[in-house]
């Protein structure tokens, strides 16, 4: 079908998304509106597509105001009410508005809609995904995984001091902007928690990436997050999943029971935080414990496989060789 042919959605689809209503526009200028900064579909021009994603198309775009190169994340409304993704919309935004500023995650520039699709502006990621990367790569050495490890964990924890959870931390969602730093995107599933709020009770992420206490439990809290960084730097130095199998019914087994091994030649100051990540009692994970108490964010950055990390400079000094 062609755009024209196309009806505009219900109108409870903006309320729902917390936007405005489109604004009635002359016939001769495209219909869109902006919240929260001020921008509309006019002032990008198009490029190529980047990558798809499960109810998005992310689109390369050049700003007409300021001509920077953004990621223009571009959702169908359509779409979005077939699949029963509005709520994943919503969540995203909301997230992403949240956590704007910090360099570890992708910046929400401006989200507009017109008729028929929502559009988020975010920082364009040069260099792709890190699942990318370990799949040309295999693994990383010890300099790299440790740089990576740094940043993820300074990007989480400012994430976790503004009551955001991720809830699908994965290669695929870490992104590597034109420094190769890391920039974390797909707050899809993410979680903005009320305040008092400390658990969410849906199901969602990646088998191979998903907690203990969310398989027998059916709750995600922060240090939910944390499993699943130690099932990342895991797969950064073994080049491997740490729980896998045929299907996710029996990877989850593998989960429940933390069921995993060490590749001959695993770092062992990274295999002793991975141990420390890789905890089945939620609370006694490494990072995830309350401010002030013996594991908290601060002990991850304190743990000797991160001992040659300048925090002060993470985010500005040049990324190691990429190897
Ligand atoms: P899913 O929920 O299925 O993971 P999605 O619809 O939320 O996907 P994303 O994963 O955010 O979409 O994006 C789809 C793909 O577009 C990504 O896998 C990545 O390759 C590319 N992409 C996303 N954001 C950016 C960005 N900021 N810069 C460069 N490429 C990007």
């Amino acid at each position: 079908t062609t755009r024209g042919a196309s009806r505009p959605p219900p109108s409870y689809l903006s309320r729902e998304l917390g936007y405005a209503e489109p604004e009635p526009t002359p016939p001769s200028k495209p219909k869109s509106t902006s919240i929260p900064g001020r921008a509309s579909l006019q002032d990008f021009q198009f490029g190529s597509t980047l990558g798809e994603g499960s109810y998005s198309t992310v689109k390369l775009a050049t700003s007409r105001v300021d001509g920077k190169q953004y990621a223009v994340k571009v959702i169908t409304k359509s779409h979005l009410i077939r699949a029963q993704k509005t709520e994943t919309a919503a969540a995203e935004r909301q997230a992403l508005i949240r956590l704007r500023g910090h360099p570890g995650i992708v910046s929400l520039y401006h989200a507009f809609q017109d008729d028929w699709s929502l559009y988020f502006v975010i920082d364009l990621a040069t260099n792709g995904e890190m699942q990318s990367l370990l799949s040309r790569l295999g693994s990383l050495s010890t300099r790299c995984a440790q740089y990576y490890t740094a940043q993820i964990a300074s990007a989480v924890e400012y994430m976790h001091s503004k009551d955001v959870l991720h809830r699908d931390l994965k290669p695929e969602n870490l992104l590597l902007d034109d420094a190769f730093r890391i920039k974390i995107t797909d707050f899809g599933t993410g979680k903005v928690l009320e305040r008092g709020e400390q658990r969410a009770t849906t199901f969602v992420g990646t088998a191979q990436y998903q907690a203990p206490e969310l398989l027998e439990l059916k709750e995600t809290t922060k240090s939910s997050d944390y499993w699943a960084f130690g099932c990342v730097v895991y797969q950064m130095i073994a080049g491997r999943f740490a729980f896998n199998d045929k299907s996710d019914y029996l990877t989850w087994q593998k989960v429940k029971k933390v069921e995993y091994d060490f590749p001959s030649g695993f770092d062992a100051q990274a295999q002793d935080l991975v141990q420390k990540l890789l905890v089945h009692d939620p609370l006694a994970r490494l990072g995830a414990g309350p401010k002030g108490s013996p594991n908290d964010p601060s002990a991850l950055k304190l743990h000797p496989f991160l001992s040659s990390i300048v925090w002060s400079s993470l985010w500005t000094d040049p990324a190691p060789p990429i190897e």
